[in-house]
């Protein structure tokens, strides 16, 4: 018999969480060999959804919950699952049934066959709007350049089943700056991407807007690739040398056939050039100099507060981390 437990985080997700037991259960009850377990994570909600996931795991036997001290974000959220599950293999999905829980048949399927990560892939993003669809284009496109050693997967998000083997290496990485498609990468290990088609949300609006994934976005980035940086020394030179040439084109203009440069303009448009780069080049920067500030922390990923009705104090946190030592 293979135990699996699915990972859901829930961030005020009231409106809808009580359609998601059921409507798995429906699926999975039918797979044959196979023992589910349900893993809600809270993420510091602040609607009633701990008190709606209490109602359902105090219900179903099968349905397990933990619940932060405050919201960490869904990346932490999917993290503690990943330490406090005990199974077999995990299946990470989101709690408004926008992954179809139809195709978890499929997952266990190709995972019996010897993968260890099933990865759905979003077969279209029409549901998005154009500007979200570019950026995340432009996000995969910047990620395919800067990564050489291993290849960020495109339109691969978090519904995923994974081994035994992929949780154990996971649990290995406790940077707090976490960006887990990027993990998921990195661990390797056998993939094996199917299609599946995103649903609209069972209930409740969308966590993320703009300026959170464009966080995520350069979390991502500044998290697995040093290129920027690299790319900035390039543009330093590339720059250097386009000066030193044109200052060898106004000399002259200027001593050998007396050309009075119009000064004003070419100095702003020099000026302003430059000034973009350096501010851009410090941003660069700044950016890993806040993921190195965040990780010489050494601050756990998440806090517990709570682990199926039982308040939690921190050093349950890391009980995955003594697992993981022993
Ligand atoms: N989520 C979370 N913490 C957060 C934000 C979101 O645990 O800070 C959960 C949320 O409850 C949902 C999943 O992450 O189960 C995906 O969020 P959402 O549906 O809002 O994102 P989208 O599908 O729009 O990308
Ligand atoms: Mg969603």
């Amino acid at each position: 018999m293979d135990k699996i437990t699915i990972i859901v985080p829930c961030y005020n997700e009231e409106a809808g969480i009580e359609l998601f037991y059921p409507e798995v259960q429906k699926h999975v009850e039918k797979i044959p060999a196979c023992e589910f377990h349900y893993l809600f994570v809270n993420d510091g909600s602040r609607d009633g959804t701990l008190e709606k996931l209490r109602g359902i795991c105090a219900k179903y036997e099968n349905a397990h919950y933990l619940s932060f001290a405050r919201n960490f974000g869904k990346e932490s959220a999917m993290m503690a699952g990943i330490d406090y599950a005990e199974s077999d293999a995990v299946i990470l999905m989101d709690a408004d049934l926008q992954h179809p829980p139809e195709v978890i048949a499929q997952m266990v399927e190709l995972w019996r066959q010897g993968y260890d990560d099933v990865c759905g892939k979003r077969v279209d993003r029409a549901g998005e709007t154009w500007l979200k669809r570019t950026l995340a284009n432009c996000f995969y496109a910047l990620m395919k350049k800067f990564s050489t050693s291993y290849e960020m997967q495109r339109d691969v998000g978090d519904f995923r089943l994974l081994d035994r083997r992929c949780v154990e290496a996971l649990r290995l990485m406790r940077e707090n700056q976490r960006f887990m498609k990027g993990l998921f990468t990195w661990v390797g290990y056998r993939k094996k991407e199917f299609p599946f088609e995103v649903r609209d949300r069972a209930a409740g609006v969308t966590k993320f807007n703009y300026i959170s994934l464009f966080n995520l976005a350069i979390k991502g980035m500044t998290s697995f690739t040093t290129a920027p940086l690299h790319l900035m020394t390039f543009v330093g030179i590339l720059v250097s040398f386009g000066a030193l040439a044109y200052m060898i084109f106004i000399l002259s203009m200027a001593l050998i056939y007396g050309d009075p440069v119009a000064g004003y303009p070419t100095i702003m448009t020099v000026m302003l050039f430059l000034g973009g780069i350096q501010i851009l080049s410090l941003g660069i920067i700044g950016e890993y100099l806040s993921q190195i500030f965040h990780e010489t922390k050494h601050r756990p990923i998440y806090l517990v507060d709570e682990f199926n009705g039982e308040r939690v104090i921190y050093r349950h946190g890391i009980f995955t981390e003594r697992d993981v030592l022993k």
